[in-house]
């Protein structure tokens, strides 16, 4: 049916978009009647049922995915003169939270294949000033976790997991975030589970849990009826309640959304199989069903052998009725980067897939014609500007 109906008459499909239920909605409703809209009682649900999720650890809930692993950092006691390792192909936040400390990122290249950091050149990269480890599982497939963990051991290095877009992941049927140091998600509007902006922090113990309340609001304790104190530089990262009940909300669908995204990524594999693209040599994701929750999929176009640049190829794919994305361009060349000595030839892997990839659209809400709609497009523009 759509096959016959020029693109046109389609609605714009965007790569993104939330799916807030009726229910949810009816919820911040009650909250912003209640009377307690800032940090309170639905925040200490959201804690709670985060906290079960993973395993009973503890968790606090933040206003971003950047203060996560920035109070992630300072409570894994990470400071001036230290280095971080991380992967030069993440948002810049992830990186921009180390300079904030006081120390200092190093960037190990990624595997072309995963797109994640390469855990050989990361173990290549520690020496003595190495604190911790800050590893990203870009579009929620996680690194080898039981090699990160051994380098981690051996090493004795913290590690902060950016695991952002990793909610609702998994390794060898263990969820992200219920094993492993100190992991931090992000609940930003783009996330597979959204509070519209927040984060949350699982943590070790209950010490470190005092810890992060204590960075995420100034530093404060209260004693009693009227008692304070503030004995470290906190800031000002707590979470709002409307936010919060927007979280439980998102939080029961979490294994429907993963499954639904799933099926989805393999109406993609299906439909892009031996078509026009594939031939022409688009790369596509690692083909895992088993601990990726889908957070996105990135195609990396064979810009040698096409004839028209990557914003062109948005720009067409527009044209059409498809919104697109570019996660991301690799961070080390950014102006900021450049001017700490960073260079182009330095993470040549992350420089070429940054350059290449475009997000194609993928939430809860499409169908499989909504997937085939996308895949013949990527499909004419290669084969209208294969060379
Ligand atoms: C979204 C994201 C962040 C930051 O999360 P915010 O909640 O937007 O601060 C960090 N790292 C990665 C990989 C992300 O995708």
């Amino acid at each position: 049916m759509t096959q016959n109906v020029p693109s046109k008459t389609l609605p714009f499909l965007p790569f993104v978009r939330s799916e807030i239920d009726e229910e949810t909605i009816q919820g911040v409703a009650d909250v912003l009647r209640s009377g307690w809209i800032t940090t309170g009682p639905q925040n200490q649900q959201f804690e709670a049922e985060l906290s079960a999720y993973c395993g009973g650890r503890p968790v606090r809930t933040f206003n971003s995915g950047t203060a996560t692993m920035e109070i992630g950092l300072r409570i894994a006691g990470v400071g001036e003169g230290d280095e971080v390792i991380t992967t030069p192909m993440t948002w810049v936040s992830t990186s921009n939270v180390i300079i904030e400390t006081g120390a200092t990122p190093v960037f190990a290249d990624i595997d072309p294949v995963t797109r994640n950091i390469d855990l050989d050149l990361l173990e290549k990269a520690i020496t003595p000033r190495t604190k911790a480890i800050l590893p990203v599982y870009l579009s929620g497939l996680p690194v080898d976790m039981d090699r990160l963990y051994g380098i981690a051991r051996e090493h004795g290095l913290r590690v902060i997991e950016d695991a952002a877009q990793a909610f609702g992941s998994s390794w060898r049927g263990q969820k992200i975030g219920a094993f492993g140091d100190i992991v931090s998600f992000s609940f930003h509007a783009n996330k597979n589970v959204t509070s519209i902006e927040g984060g949350a922090l699982v943590l070790n113990n209950e010490e470190e849990a005092v810890l992060a309340q204590k960075y995420r609001l100034q530093g404060i304790t209260r004693t009693g009826f009227d008692g304070m104190d503030c004995d470290l530089l906190g800031g000002k990262y707590n979470l709002t309640d409307v936010a919060a009940r927007v979280g439980l909300g998102q939080l029961k669908h979490v294994e429907r959304f993963t499954e639904q995204r799933r099926e989805l990524a393999r109406a993609y594999f299906e439909s892009f199989a031996n078509g026009a693209a594939v031939r022409t040599g688009v790369q596509l994701p690692v083909q895992n069903f088993t601990d990726s929750n889908w957070h996105m999929f990135q195609i990396a176009l064979p810009l040698e052998r096409l004839s028209l640049t990557r914003a062109e190829f948005m720009g067409q794919m527009k044209e059409r009725g498809i919104g697109t994305g570019v996660h991301y361009p690799a961070l080390h060349l950014f102006t900021l980067y450049r001017g700490r000595g960073f260079h182009e030839g330095m993470f040549p892997h992350a420089e070429k897939y940054g350059a290449s990839t475009v997000t194609l659209p993928l939430f809860t809400q499409m169908n499989q014609d909504d997937v085939t709609r996308v895949v013949q497009a990527v499909d004419e523009i290669c084969a209208a500007h294969a060379i």
